[in-house]
This record gives C-alpha cells, structure tokens and sequence, in this order.
C-alpha cells in the first residue's frame, strides 16, 4: 500500500524546509522501503540549499540515515522486514564506490499547489548502470535493494547514522585515502563533523601530532578530547595559515587534509605539506564552478593531492565493520553528536550548523 508520511521539502534555493506530506510507493522489483529512524545533518546538505552544489528541486535532502525495513518488493532476499539498515551517502553497486554524489530523493510533483507529493526513484544512466537519488528527511523513504549496510541490530540507531557519512568520511580520508602512518604529522583544515572524524582517523592510526585549524576557536577543546596537539586560529596570524604550519612543523606536515570545501583552503592545505613526501586530501565539497590556480611547483618538487569521498570505502563492505569497530569501542561517535532534534525541526538543525554550534 501506498504510505503517506511527512517529509521535509527543499521547494528552492536558500530557503527553510517545508515539511510536506508525501506519499512513497509500495517497494518496486529490487527495492525495499525504509522507515527512516535517524538523520544526520552533513554540510554537503547546506551546500544543496545554497546552491554549492546543484541539484534540482523540489528535493527532499539526507543522506546517512538508519532505518528499518518496513516491506520488500519482489526478488528481494538478502533483508526481510524489521532488518536495520544504514543507508550511506556513497553505495557501493557490485563492486564499484558511487562516485556521484547524489544520494537525495527527488520529488515528483504530481499536483502543485495542492502539495501533493509523490516520492519516487530516480535512476540516471550514468556508466555503472544505477544511481539512487533518495532523500532521508522523512519519515518512509524507498532504497534500492542493492547497495545497502546491514547493521547489528543492537547499535544504537541515533549514532551510527553517521557511519552512513560524515564519520566514515573522515575516518577513512585519514586511514584509507592519505594511509596516516604512525608518527606522523597532520593538519586537518575544519572541525566539523567531519574535520573531527579525521581526527579521530589520525590519531587511531597512530599520528603522533595532529594539528587542528579552524577560523571558529570554539570548536577547538572538541578537537583536543578527540585527540589534536595543537590548535591554530588562522585569524590570529597576519601570514598564511600555511606559512605558520611550516614554520610550526620545521618544514611542513606529512599529511593534510581540506575539511571545510573552499578553493583556498584546498591550496593552503596543499602548501602546509612537506615540499617531497606530503600528502593533501580535499574531503570538503569543492563549490560547484569554481576553479583553483595554483603554483604547480607545490607538485613538482613531489607533493601529493588527492581527494575523497566516503573516505574510499566500499560501504556495502566497510560499514558493517565500522559498525562493529564502534561496537568494540575502537572509535567514539558521541562527540560528534551536538544536539538531538526531532526531523520537524531541520531548520533549527541547519540554524545550528550554519551557526558552528
Ligand atoms: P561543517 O560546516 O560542520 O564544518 C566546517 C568547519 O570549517 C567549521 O568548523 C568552520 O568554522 C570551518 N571553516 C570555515 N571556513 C574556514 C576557513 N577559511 N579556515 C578554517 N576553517 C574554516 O562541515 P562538515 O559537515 O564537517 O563537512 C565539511 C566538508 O566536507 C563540507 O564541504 C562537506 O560538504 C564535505 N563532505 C565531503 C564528503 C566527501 O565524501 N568528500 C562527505 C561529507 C561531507
Ligand atoms: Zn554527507
């Protein structure tokens, strides 16, 4: 049957949510519909709602969720109904990583005006056959049956949501992306959710200094429980910020990461690394149509620059394991966890992303 719900509706750019009632379809072939228990808010949100990132609208955003399967569709048999589930940002489809990201649901609709929604699968024919666009800022929410995390179910659903993104990211960026190696030195460039998982991958891969860089000084006693050495303020210097690093480090960090998503600091990261063997990792969303000049001598005299997204997981492999080594207590999650709404209040959570808090 048909289930009608609510759900939190992005009509266009820059401004608040309205939360909407929806209806989601009964699961096609190969689909399962979800009931969505908790959502986190990642930045990559904020970046649709501001248009740093396009996608199109109406859309109804988020994307690390975990839920519980409330019906299957036919020629489903891994998971059956009251399965858990994660839902990540990036699936993994066969054997390839997602690379779009386009985990948000697009709204067909059906009657404007009278705000009748209906909440369908989107595929683009993009080369690795499927890509899902699903929104998780609702109460029911379609999945495709492919591609998914189960979860042990005794983990506490309302933090291991961010394993489905913002955790997994950083965590990996530093263990997986950059291969953090123990001793060494690293600088992570924004301490939000994910800045923070970064640190939390430096220092659970044995980096003895871990330098923490943000423009928001508050976000730095966090930064230090989790782990960092040293925090940097690049407001209370006249130089670069790269420049201060340097002279910090005696010559540069072995490993850098941009954790915010602007082009400067993306370059600034890149200088702050050792001029032969550093490593810079751009974990922030670059701003869509914005372009970087940079002076290719940082590359030549042997730097690297990478990127990544979902800290190079395959998720339907790694985040079962990330859930269990958060059940071991290898990592901790409930730093990152700043407030608990209930979903009728997104623009309240997005008040307080916005805000640093
Ligand atoms: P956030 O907004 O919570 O944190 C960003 C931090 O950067 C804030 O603490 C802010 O004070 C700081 N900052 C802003 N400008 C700065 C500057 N000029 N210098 C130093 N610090 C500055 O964001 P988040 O949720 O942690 O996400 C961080 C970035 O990662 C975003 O761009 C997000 O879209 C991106 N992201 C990427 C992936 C991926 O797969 N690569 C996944 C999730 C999020
Ligand atoms: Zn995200």
């Amino acid at each position: 049957k048909v289930i009608k719900c609510k759900a939190a509706v992005l009509w266009e750019a820059n401004k608040p949510f309205s939360i909407e009632e929806v209806e989601v379809a009964p699961p096609k072939e190969h689909e399962v519909r979800i009931k969505i228990m908790a959502t986190g808010i990642c930045r990559s949100d904020d970046h649709v709602i501001t248009g740093a990132l396009v996608m199109p609208f109406p859309i109804i955003l988020g994307h690390e969720a975990a839920g519980v399967v409330e019906s299957v569709g036919q020629g489903v048999t891994s998971v059956k109904p009251a399965c858990t589930l994660l839902e990540c940002a990036f699936r993994q489809f066969q054997d390839h990583l997602l690379l779009l990201p386009v985990a948000f649901a697009i709204l067909k609709l059906k009657e404007k005006g009278k705000k009748f929604l209906s909440l369908i699968l989107s595929y683009c024919k993009c080369k690795i056959n499927c890509s899902l666009l699903v929104g998780k800022f609702t109460k029911f929410s379609p999945l495709l049956s492919t591609g998914w995390s189960t979860v042990n179910e005794v983990a506490p659903l309302e933090k291991v949501c961010l394993i489905g993104c913002g955790f997994s990211t950083g965590y990996g960026a530093a263990l997986q992306t950059a291969k953090v190696e123990p001793g060494s030195t690293c600088a992570i460039f924004g301490l939000g959710g994910v800045g923070l998982s970064v640190i939390i991958g430096c220092k659970v891969a044995g980096a003895s200094r871990i330098i923490a860089v943000d423009i928001n000084s508050n976000k730095f006693a966090k930064a230090k429980e989790l782990g960092a050495t040293d925090c940097v303020n690049p407001k209370d210097f006249k130089k670069p910020i790269q420049e201060v690093l340097m002279e910090m480090t005696g010559g540069g960090v072995d490993y850098s990461f941009e954790v915010i998503g602007r082009t400067d600091t993306m370059t600034a990261a890149l200088a702050c690394c050792h001029y032969n063997y550093g490593v810079s990792v751009i974990v922030g969303v670059p701003p869509a149509a914005q372009k970087i000049t940079f002076d290719p001598m940082l590359l030549f005299t042997g730097r690297s620059w990478k990127g990544s997204v979902f800290g190079g997981w395959k998720s339907k492999d790694a985040v079962p394991k990330l859930v269990a080594d958060y059940m071991k207590k290898t990592f901790v999650l409930d730093p990152l966890i700043t407030h608990t709404l209930h979903w009728t209040k997104i623009n309240e959570g997005f008040d307080l992303l916005r805000t640093g808090k």
